[in-house]
């Protein structure tokens, strides 16, 4: 060994490594998951760097991933010819958390064991799960394409820091030891390591191996091993949907998404024709913790005939479908796309236009049919969806099908009616649909402008997020039906007020001329007009915005923004 070095890790690694080791004890095994899934990934992306540099196969073209252990000396050893680390690959993967939005995942662990333990699955545990079960780990890794002098030993107690050192290694790719805790190391036993690894990871690519046994649970001495794949070894969109269990969709969804919750629903298509590709669409059964962040993970793993490309290819969903996760599978891309190119390429804008179109039949599916969990569906990620319209105005109707809103209909906050609810429940005559926003439920709930609503037992939709307003411009009809604002300037009710209503109602304007003239100049340029309502049954006056004027949460919005 040489140029040998003690560094420390970075004080985010300390403070995962300490919440790894106490959160997740009941869960313990998913570490072989997580050490599979990344020398799955190493081979992955030693096939693709290999497609411009055949040499750095160095004549071993086979790749697989090798589990073995030894119950003497209590170790599980995970092996890969993948892609390999150089020391500043190490130091900067093995020290540090890359990822965008750990200092805020951190923050937002609450010390409630059972939550954080869901929210670290979230986050994806990687590596330093290897700490759950292991008090030291070691690993001996060499980039290909670098010279067999150009090895790296790494090892950790997990306990702050971690030793480097540069080593002679021969073959290329990583062999990471887990030298167990004393009562983890029931796991050296190849029984269990076959158990978990079918219940894991059965679906990933690339072959899994292990020594193969005699009777007598007898391992061949190392020399002569002999080795046999244990998992199925075949990328699972490629097989045919009946021939997939529920177990073996789940499982592939927690290797594409880090999470440990299942999805709530998905799509398995393969399409056929002018363009040719395999997607597997899932809806993941919860929201991520950054699923408002810029820079957030989003988009699906791209392969390209079976070929992996890169993880999260944004390109083929719509920002307003980024918490689904998946997989597609191009036969029409070339091996080389880069982002770049996924950028301009006419076959990907008809593979997203495919692609949404399957995402948002899986969601109108969900919610015909499992409206529980649709609606388990909405409380996550309605949020997100309700930014469709103004992104995606071809879909917009679709989009609009899929809204859920609360209404006078019932009388709770809950988001519940769909527009298609709404449009059944209409009175003879109407032929519009009202809502009103506000600040919340309870403010809109009250408004004075509800009045002549509830008189008349017209529905209306009470719109209280955010990014209502804002989705309000954009919806403007739903089943040839146009959207009305309650709030907004004269409030034209049509058939609905009767002819004896209507007169009723300009007479009562007439008389009443002398109080709204009055009552004009004493209010002068602080309303642009004042006029008889016969909106309201119970309240003296309401304000009410113009027809042209910006509704007041999106003013609140530009003000703070500062426009
Ligand atoms: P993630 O897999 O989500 O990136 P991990 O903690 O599992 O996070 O791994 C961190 C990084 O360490 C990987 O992104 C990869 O660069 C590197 N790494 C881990 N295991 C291997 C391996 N077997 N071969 C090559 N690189 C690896
Ligand atoms: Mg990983």
């Amino acid at each position: 060994e040489t140029r040998k070095e003690t560094l420390g890790f970075q004080t985010e690694v300390k403070q995962l490594l300490q919440l790894m080791i106490h959160s997740l004890y009941s869960n313990k095994e998913i570490f072989l998951r997580e050490l599979i899934s990344n020398a799955s990934d190493a081979a992955d992306k030693l096939r693709f760097e290999a497609l411009a540099r055949p040499e750095l196969l160095e004549g071993g073209a086979e790749l697989r991933v090798r589990v073995d252990f030894d119950p003497e000396a209590k170790t599980v050893t995970v092996e890969d010819n993948g892609i390999g680390m150089s020391r500043e690959d190490v130091i900067a993967h093995l020290g540090t958390i890359a990822k965008s939005g750990t200092a805020d995942f951190l923050n937002a662990l609450s010390g409630d064991q059972r939550r954080d333990s869901q929210l670290i699955g979230q986050f994806g545990v990687g590596f330093y799960s290897a700490f759950i079960v292991a008090d030291r780990v070691e690993v001996f890794t060499r980039r290909a394409g670098l010279p067999a002098s150009e090895g790296v030993h790494w090892s950790s107690t997990g306990e702050g820091e971690f030793d480097i050192a540069t080593i002679e290694k021969a073959d290329r790719g990583t062999r990471i030891v887990l030298h167990l805790k004393a009562d983890e190391a029931g796991f050296a036993d190849g029984w269990r390591l076959r158990e978990i690894i079918k219940k894991y990871s059965d679906h990933i690519g690339v072959a899994i191996q292990m020594p193969k046994e005699h009777h007598g649970e007898e391992k061949d001495a190392p020399a002569e091993r002999q080795w046999e794949t244990v998992n199925r070894a075949s990328a699972l969109w490629t097989r045919p949907r009946n021939e997939i269990t529920d177990d073996e969709y789940k499982a592939l969804y927690k290797h594409v998404s880090h999470d440990f919750g299942d999805p709530i629903a998905w799509s398995h298509n393969k399409v056929e024709g002018k363009l040719e590709y395999t997607s597997l669409l899932y809806v993941p059964g919860r929201a991520p913790f950054d699923l408002y962040h810029r820079e957030a993970a989003r988009g699906l793993k791209l392969y390209v005939q079976r070929v992996f490309i890169m993880d999260q290819a944004e390109q083929f969903l719509p920002l307003y479908l980024r918490f689904i996760r998946g997989v597609v599978d191009s036969n029409d891309l070339s091996l080389n796309v880069s982002r770049e190119i996924l950028q301009k390429d006419p076959v990907i804008g008809s593979m997203k236009t495919g692609l949404t179109k399957r995402v948002l039949d899986m969601l109108d599916k969900l919610a015909a049919n499992e409206p529980d969990k649709y609606r388990e569906f909405w409380k996550n990620f309605g949020q997100v969806l309700k930014e469709g319209p103004a992104e995606d105005f071809a879909n917009r109707e679709k989009i609009a099908g899929l809204l859920r809103f609360a209404s006078t209909h019932g009388d709770s906050d809950a988001q519940e009616v769909s527009l298609a609810d709404y449009a059944g429940r209409m009175k003879d005559g109407q032929d519009k649909i009202y809502y009103l926003t506000g600040e919340s439920y309870a403010q809109v709930r009250n408004s004075p402008h509800l009045e002549v609503f509830r008189k008349k037992g017209l529905e209306v939709l009470l719109l209280t997020d955010r990014i209502d307003e804002w989705l309000m411009g954009y919806l403007t009809e739903f089943d040839g039906k146009s959207f009305v604002d309650v709030a907004r300037g004269d409030l034209d009710l049509g058939t609905l007020d009767s002819a004896e209503d209507k007169q009723a109602q300009e007479e009562l304007a007439k008389s009443k001329q002398d109080l709204v003239e009055r009552i004009k100049a004493a209010l002068g340029d602080e309303v642009s007009d004042v006029r008889v309502s016969h909106r309201l049954t119970e309240s003296p006056a309401v304000l009410a915005l113009g027809d042209q004027d910006i509704g007041l949460q999106l003013r609140q919005i530009l003000e703070a923004s500062g426009q």
